[in-house]
């Protein structure tokens, strides 16, 4: 992956004048469906058109996916509309039917890419291709398996490559189908520049009410495009429903969306100083929900003072968590008086919560 400069190659040859969009449904349902969504994108800013035919359930028993019907229906889509055609591909037979089927992007979904083994197989069923394949990051929020898998493929001599940020699952409940964990694909592209990377808001969110702002978000973050779930009856849909979009929501979207020019010259320093303050955003975000949570035990711990009649203020752990503080601020480059002052104030907020719960 060092000399990974001509990654981009294939965006960059695209010549777009936004970013890159691909759209269409979660899933094949029938050639009618498909070939109704794509006369909709057609003469759009949508590039490719997406559709899976095999399509991983986490529990069994939900809609599996046409199969390799579907490729039939996707050489009609590029026929009729012109769009160029993606799906997912998660084995060797998939692999080898896509590339049958002339299917023009092909991607890696997030459950195949936490298997080393999988991707390897997929890898060397591709060798040799020029179809662009991007990878979904895996499930887990494990950057060094998004890294192996590229790296797989890139061994393979699949150069035109890119990786897909579909966010990351977990156990507690939040206001995402799958965390965004910005600062994950923010690592992804500070490591590798030239790999293209793409938003997938639909899977983040799961809900279409807020595909827009995680877009947005996306290409504040300097993202070289989107893949969005649409369908022409989104609520009748035979997977993820409450997610995709209608092909007239998309483009209004794609309207409304503020887009930075990346190359204009003298927009560089701008693009540069937005794309840092964007990260910063996400960061302090982050920061909040911490100490969100961080206060949350702290109430916990008040709770159970009460029931067992101990005194707030315990002066020793206190003293024991400033120590190791200060040394491991130190480490990352802060001064003693402000990790200091940060946890004071962190303490005094404790404090308050505590004696709040020990007084109610
Ligand atoms: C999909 O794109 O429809 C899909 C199954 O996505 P993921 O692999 O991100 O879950
Ligand atoms: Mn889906």
């Amino acid at each position: 992956m060092e000399n990974s400069k001509n990654l981009r190659k294939w965006l960059d040859d695209m010549n777009l004048d936004h970013p890159l969009v691909i759209a269409g449904p979660c899933s094949a349902e029938t050639e009618e469906q498909v070939l109704k969504i794509a006369h909709e994108l057609k003469d759009t800013d949508v590039n490719y058109f997406r559709a899976g035919i095999w399509k991983p359930r986490t529990r069994p028993g939900g809609f599996e996916g046409v199969g390799a019907l579907g490729l039939k229906w996707l050489q009609k889509v590029r026929e009729e509309t012109g769009l160029k055609t993606a799906t997912e591909v998660a084995n060797k037979d998939h692999v080898k039917l896509a590339l049958e089927y002339d299917v023009d992007l092909l991607w890696i979904g997030a459950r195949s890419t936490v298997s080393p083994f999988i991707i390897q197989e997929i890898a060397d069923e591709l060798k040799g291709t020029d179809k662009i394949v991007l990878i979904k990051n895996p499930v887990n929020p494990d950057l060094a398996l998004w890294l192996g898998a590229v790296e797989r493929l890139y061994n393979a001599g699949i150069k035109n490559l890119g990786v897909i940020h579909r966010g990351f699952s977990t156990y507690e409940k939040t206001k995402y189908r799958n965390i965004p964990e910005w600062q994950l694909a923010i690592e992804l592209q500070q490591r590798f520049p030239d790999l293209p990377i793409i938003n997938d808001p639909s899977h983040i969110t799961g809900k279409r009410d807020m595909v827009h702002e995680v877009c947005q978000t996306a290409l504040d973050l300097n993202f070289d495009g989107l893949m969005i779930e649409t369908h022409h009856d989104p609520e009748n849909a035979w997977s993820d429903a409450p997610q995709q979009v209608t092909p007239a929501s998309l483009i209004k979207m794609m309207k409304d969306l503020k887009v930075r020019k990346q190359n204009d010259p003298e927009q560089a320093f701008n693009n540069e100083i937005g794309t840092l303050r964007s990260q910063i955003d996400v960061i302090d975000e982050q920061l909040l929900e911490s100490l969100g949570k961080r206060m949350k035990i702290s109430d916990a711990i008040g709770q159970l003072k009460e029931a067992h009649n101990v005194s707030v203020l315990q002066s020793s752990r206190w003293n024991e968590i400033l120590g190791r503080m200060i040394l491991e601020g130190e480490k990352r480059g802060l001064s003693e008086e402000f990790v200091l002052k940060l946890f004071k104030a962190i303490h005094q907020e404790s404090i308050n919560h505590q004696e709040k719960i020990v007084n109610h």
